[in-house]
């Protein structure tokens, strides 16, 4: 296997496609080299929502470019997307508080939101009309199948091993490209563990459950999602609400969970999170974590979830949003390093990929 390529990245979660992406619509020769038989990654673990609202910054680029990149994929790859906009709801008047103080979305009152989403004692909520929704398990393998289609090669079950300009080393052989892309989320430290070790890349492991769904016509977030996202944490509002949770129910703190829902197409409903943050993740999850989610989600809802699944997910986490480093010419390492990557990946990705080609 020694072909020539215009540009060889290695990951085919939602970053490395998006570079396949970027690079086809230059009309780039493009080979995707994946060790796994198939997508299995962060990208088909989450919750498929594309929060463009809440972004400054980087963060606020990317997620604008991705947004675009999102409606155009979805309308060549023909994926389920919808424009629903999201709903944090507020179900305390502290909650309302930090919704009232942080602005930047609709607000809603108590009665609006129970005409949106099926929840329990709301007495308020925030619209951000830009977000969007895509169902995760279908959305990055109908890209990668896509990419396949126009011509874009994919190499399965192939490891990326090391790099050097010009040349990937691969379980299978050498490929040469005239620029190499890594976008291997968390695994940055198996290949350039220097570069991992400079940026404080570490692991974030979360842990999800999928339940039979309520009818929710769009992604839900809660008052510990304000103590999360800093569009919300950073009010000073916020702290009367991290004070009650840490009175009433602490485990939300002790497990850092961030309680978001989506429903799938199929009227599943994804159900998250906790976070544990490490260099290595211990394989044996809480059932704690799972039995929290579960009464968090009961008490939402006011009926408690059939529990379908249970899995864990893993993104990489470190001081800054976003790594772009260049270890040699012609070559990137790229990481969304915090929990965004739905959101941000598909524009990080095009300029990227600007950078490497004008
Ligand atoms: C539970 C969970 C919920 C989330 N929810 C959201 C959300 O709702 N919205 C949002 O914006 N973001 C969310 N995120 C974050 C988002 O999912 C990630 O940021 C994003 O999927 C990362 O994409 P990726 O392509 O870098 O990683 P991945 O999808 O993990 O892809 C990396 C790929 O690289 C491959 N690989 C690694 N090393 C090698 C090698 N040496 N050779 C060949 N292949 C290799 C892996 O097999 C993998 O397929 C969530 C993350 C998790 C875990």
């Amino acid at each position: 296997m020694t072909e020539h390529y215009d540009l060889a990245v290695v990951g085919a979660g939602i970053v490395g496609l998006g570079h396949a992406a970027a690079g086809l619509d230059r009309g780039l020769r493009v080979v995707v080299v994946e060790r796994d038989a198939m997508i299995a990654g962060a990208s088909v673990r989450n919750f498929g929502h594309v929060g463009t609202s809440v972004h400054v910054g980087e963060a606020g680029e990317y997620a604008i470019r991705a947004r675009a990149a999102w409606l155009r994929l979805a309308d060549h790859a023909g994926f389920w997307l919808r424009r629903s906009g999201s709903l944090m709801v507020a179900r305390h008047h502290d909650e309302l508080a930090v919704l009232e103080e942080a602005g930047g979305g609709e607000l809603l009152t108590a009665e609006q939101v129970a005409g949106l989403a099926p929840v329990m004692g709301a007495v308020g909520g925030m619209l951000q009309h830009g977000d969007l929704q895509v169902d995760p398990r279908e959305a990055a393998p109908a890209i990668a199948a896509w990419l396949a289609l126009q011509g874009v090669e994919f190499q399965w079950r192939t490891t990326a091993l090391f790099a050097e300009t010009g040349v990937l080393h691969t379980s299978r052989g050498e490929i040469r490209a005239e620029a190499i892309v890594f976008a291997v989320n968390y695994d940055v430290d198996h290949v350039f563990p220097e570069v991992a070790e400079r940026n404080g890349i570490e692991r974030c492991a979360l842990d999800m459950l999928l339940s039979d769904g309520v009818g929710l016509p769009l992604p839900l977030l809660t008052g510990s999602s304000m103590l999360r996202y800093s569009a919300f944490a950073t009010q000073p509002s916020a702290a009367a609400v991290r004070e009650r949770i840490a009175r009433d129910e602490p485990s939300i703190l002790t497990l850092d969970v961030n309680h978001m829902l989506t429903e799938r197409p199929d009227g599943t409903l994804i159900v998250g999170d906790t976070h544990t943050v490490g260099t290595a993740i211990s394989p044996f999850q809480n059932e704690g974590s799972f039995g929290l989610l579960e009464r968090l989600t009961a008490d939402l809802f006011g009926i408690a979830p059939r529990i379908r699944e249970r899995w864990q997910g893993v993104y990489a986490k470190a001081p800054r949003d976003f790594l772009r480093a260049a270890p040699a010419e012609g070559m990137r390492v790229v990481s969304v390093t915090t929990g965004i990557g739905m959101t941000t990946g598909l524009g990080l990705a095009e300029a990227v990929v600007e950078e490497l080609f004008g």
